[in-house]
């Protein structure tokens, strides 16, 4: 493997080389990295559901009841009726008519993309769709085009010219894009699909437990229930735990237990973790609690930094990114925040464009207002410090 050598060696010259952290204990506000105490502004845990004592204590007893592995993949053995329980509940809140849950967002993208469409297809991608799209997109037998980020000129453009060439086109994108924080035009999206005879697939990753009612998602925030015919969603963020999800119609549903090759390939998830995501969405059915404050401390905190004069880009969500631009500073005010007990981590090329380096700032309903408060003060210190602002 030495030829890696080399590679490893640009990226350490870059200056993005990096460790992985090393996490002492439970994904909390506060978190104890590689033993030192720091502020958590860093995590998809955005309702602090990851180490919520209901959870827990529900996934505590499914392993009394179900031992902690299924098996075996859901098309043999591995379809337990707990797994069978999470689907219906899923439909429920998402108010789709089915639901089936994958072991992961990314698996469930890897399976779902290439099962509902094929070679006389066209498959239309928003140019900042996620990695595990992208992905997805390329395990397809269709053609790909990709429009402009949200840009729905360019998207009507590849429509126009390109819808009459093909059998089914099918446009994808995130809900909520995870680097910037910027939503979806749903709306414009879906017009257009009915306009020119397509099909509508969002990933709701970012969106699921924080837009829409009570965190119902971002077909939810645009009152579109209905109107959008793939809608994928993460256990593994605002929900807490781990998994990924399709809702959509019955027929989508019974196509994909027959093609989705994550669940015909890989075994079913484990009990425990449907148990505990079971209970999470009991509790967004119950209270808009947990939004509401999450939605509220993400107000705060991007109040204060912009007045700061932080560039916070077009979030529109929690996700706060601070956009710093040059990949080496980014990279050191990051590793200068962790020394003072705020915990950031510095996003680079190729996660986002050549020159658009930022932190990511997560807040989540964890956070009180003093762990807000500290880590603005060390932020806006350590950008003075630094001229960044
Ligand atoms: C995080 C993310 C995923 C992956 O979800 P996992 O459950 O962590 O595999 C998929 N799509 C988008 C848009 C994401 O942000």
């Amino acid at each position: 493997m030495s030829f890696l050598d080399k590679h490893i060696e640009d990226l350490k010259s870059a200056g993005v080389y990096r460790t992985l952290p090393v996490n002492e204990g439970p994904c909390e506000a506060v978190i104890k990295l590689d033993g030192r105490e720091v502020i958590n502004l860093t995590s998809n845990n955005y309702l602090g559901f990851a180490n919520h004592p209901r959870l827990v204590a529900a996934a505590k007893k499914a392993i009394d009841t179900y031992g902690v592995g299924a098996g075996a993949v859901r098309t043999i053995v591995g379809n337990m009726d707990i797994h069978e329980r999470l689907d219906d509940v899923i439909a429920r809140f998402k108010r789709e008519e089915a639901a089936l849950v994958f072991q992961s967002g990314f698996a469930c993208n890897a399976g779902v993309i290439q099962a509902i469409t094929d070679k006389d297809d066209l498959i239309i991608s928003d140019a900042l769709n996620h990695a595990s799209i992208i992905d997805g997109v390329r395990l397809s037998k269709a053609a790909r085009a990709v429009y402009q980020h949200n840009d729905m000129a360019d998207l009507e453009r590849i429509l126009k010219t390109k819808r009459d060439q093909y059998n089914h086109v099918l446009i994808i994108t995130d809900g909520v894009f995870s680097m910037d924080g910027d939503i979806a035009n749903l709306p414009d999206i879906v017009r257009l699909a009915k306009q020119y005879d397509a099909l509508t697939y969002v990933d709701d990753a970012h969106g699921s437990g924080v837009l829409g009612e009570s965190g119902r998602g971002t077909v939810d925030h645009f009152h579109l229930h209905g109107q959008v015919d793939v809608i994928v969603g993460t256990l593994s963020k605002a929900i807490g735990v781990v998994g990924g999800y399709v809702a959509g119609s019955k027929t989508m549903r019974d196509w994909l237990l027959h093609r989705g090759r994550p669940l015909l390939f890989s075994t079913a998830m484990m009990p425990a973790a449907a148990a505990a995501i079971i209970e999470a969405f009991e509790m967004l059915s119950t209270t808009t609690a947990h939004t509401d404050k999450l939605w509220e401390n993400a107000r705060y905190f991007q109040g204060r930094l912009k007045t700061l004069g932080f560039d916070l880009g077009v979030t529109q969500t929690p996700i706060t990114p601070i956009i710093i631009g040059d990949e080496t500073k980014t990279m050191a005010f990051s590793k200068r925040l962790l020394e003072h007990g705020v915990f950031v981590s510095g996003i680079v090329f190729p996660t986002v464009p050549a020159g658009k380096a930022r932190i990511r700032c997560m807040v989540s309903a964890l956070h009180a207002r003093a762990h807000l408060d500290k880590a603005i003060a060390v932020i806006e210190t350590t950008a003075k410090d630094m001229n960044l602002i």
